[in-house]
């Protein structure tokens, strides 16, 4: 298996290679050249297996034997025994036909655990084989953080940097993040948005000079390995809900920021799961409905919402899709991209959005819709939903069609998100390890949302802490 840059300029890379490259060094997306047909009776046989038995047959057709087979399973044992549930991602029927995959049990209470625990032992893994410490640049709207930072922190080989945007994340996800007291940590809270945050480490790691210096790689879903991770959980849900239902196929609908959760399901569905609808879930930042809607891509005024980890414009893993929309011709996607920082905008024309209509719904939820949607859901089921799953069902209840059955993606648990449920005069009590939380003190450091100012902070990290292989 090898992989290539969806701009064209980067091919015939190995697996290892491109979790270490991140981004693309012609500043694409690396994907890999040829996705793996997985045939029908292999899925049968999958259907069987545990979570971790699954996640070791699929990540191995794209790690392609890099790894040694006890050295894979021992990372991916690892990585999920961290988790609360013994099913790692279990499904729950929550109504008829809509099933809630539950994401949120690792340590960090969202998704983002899902491929953040495996990325982190992964670099700890390569760091250790390699002998050359890895530094890690991450921006995050807050779950990636907290969730890479967990994943991480006292592996040996490792440092690590968070951008996150001031007083745009819940209370719970800064803790997260800022009460970890150990010197190969920094946080950095910019005077900005996500997407000045993810601007600037696009803009960082494009640096070549720079980013080889320093050994910097990447932890946001720019990574194809965080996209592999969590293509494993499309498959157990389906394996789950077929046997449950009966159903053939099977939609999703997938809360959604930067499109990488929800491309993962594409990848899913074009490995061979029957996956029918993928259900792009929005909040007010819906650049992606109207992009599935109208053809035009192009990013509109910054909400702040209830969902915060989705308040994000420019959605990284899109070029991902474009790829595969425009016949994986890199040469299209150049020209698409060049447009998009010249012009501001992408669009397509009518051919193609038929196609983009044939893999995805679209439905961009309101505030109030979301916080409705918490409130009867938990009248209804005394089940209860955070702001960035209830996005997911809201979808699901105006976008599914009658009688198709579908699971959408619980990414987040409702504690990490109580300014939003109290909103619903909801009363919730937080799991222990988030009521700890806010006892201990907070290391963070403000800065403005400016490169300069945040390489020379980089720089002064990696200068004066040492870390141990
Ligand atoms: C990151 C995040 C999302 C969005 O996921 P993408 O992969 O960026 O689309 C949705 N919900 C929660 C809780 C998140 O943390």
């Amino acid at each position: 298996m090898k992989y290539i840059s969806t701009r064209g300029n980067v091919t015939d890379i190995g697996f290892i290679d491109s979790v270490m490259m991140g981004l693309a060094n012609d500043g694409g997306l690396l994907v890999p050249e040829k996705i793996p047909q997985i045939p029908e009776e292999k899925l049968q046989a999958m259907s069987k297996l545990s979570y971790q038995e699954l996640a070791y047959e699929i990540i191995s057709y794209y790690v392609d034997g890099e790894i040694p087979e006890n050295d894979l399973k021992d990372l991916i044992q690892k990585s999920y025994a961290t988790f609360r549930h013994p099913e790692v991602t279990p499904v729950q029927k929550v109504k008829d036909n809509m099933f809630v995959l539950e994401l949120f049990h690792g340590p960090t209470f969202a998704f983002k655990d899902v491929a953040l625990q495996f990325l982190g032992n992964l670099y700890s893994y390569i760091a250790k084989k390699t002998g050359e410490t890895i530094n890690i640049l991450g921006a995050t709207s807050g779950d990636t953080g907290a969730s890479a930072i967990e994943g991480v922190r006292g592996k040996e080989g490792i440092r690590i940097c968070i951008l996150h945007p001031h007083g745009r994340v819940s209370k719970v996800q800064e803790l997260q993040m800022t009460t970890v007291n150990d010197e190969t940590v920094l946080n950095l809270a910019i005077k900005g948005t996500f997407d000045d945050g993810q601007r600037i480490i696009k803009e960082i790691f494009a640096d070549l000079e720079f980013k080889n210096k320093y050994h910097l790689r990447a932890i946001n879903s720019i990574n194809f390995a965080r996209i592999l991770a969590q293509t494993v959980y499309y498959f157990y849900a389906y394996f789950q809900v077929a046997k449950e239902t009966g159903a053939k196929t099977v939609n999703f609908s997938v809360p959604t920021g930067n499109f990488g959760d929800i491309f993962a399901g594409f990848l899913a569905k074009k490995m061979g799961l029957p996956v029918g609808k993928l259900i792009v879930a929005t909040n007010e930042n819906n650049i992606l409905e109207r992009f599935i809607e109208e053809g035009v891509y192009q990013p509109g005024e910054f909400h702040s919402t209830y969902s915060p980890s989705m308040d994000i414009q420019v959605a990284s893993n899109f070029e991902r899709y474009l790829y595969y929309l425009l016949g994986e011709n890199p040469k299209a996607v150049s020209d698409l991209m060049k447009q998009f920082k010249t012009e501001g905008k992408i669009v397509v024309g009518e051919e193609l959005l038929g196609q983009v209509k044939e893999d995805y719904a679209a439905y961009g939820v309101s505030g109030k819709e979301c916080l409705q949607t918490i409130k009867s859901y938990y009248g209804e089921s005394g089940y209860l939903l955070d702001p960035h799953t209830s996005c997911g069902v809201a979808a699901f209840e105006q976008r599914n069609h009658t009688g198709e059955v579908c699971v959408t993606l619980s990414t987040a648990h409702p504690a990490k998100f109580n300014e939003s449920i109290a909103l619903c005069d909801i009363e919730q009590e937080y799991p222990e390890q988030i009521h700890q939380l806010f006892d201990r003190p907070q290391y963070l450091e403000v800065v403005e949302a400016d490169n300069e100012e945040i390489s020379q902070k980089l720089e002064e990290h990696f200068r004066s802490t040492s870390v141990s292989i």
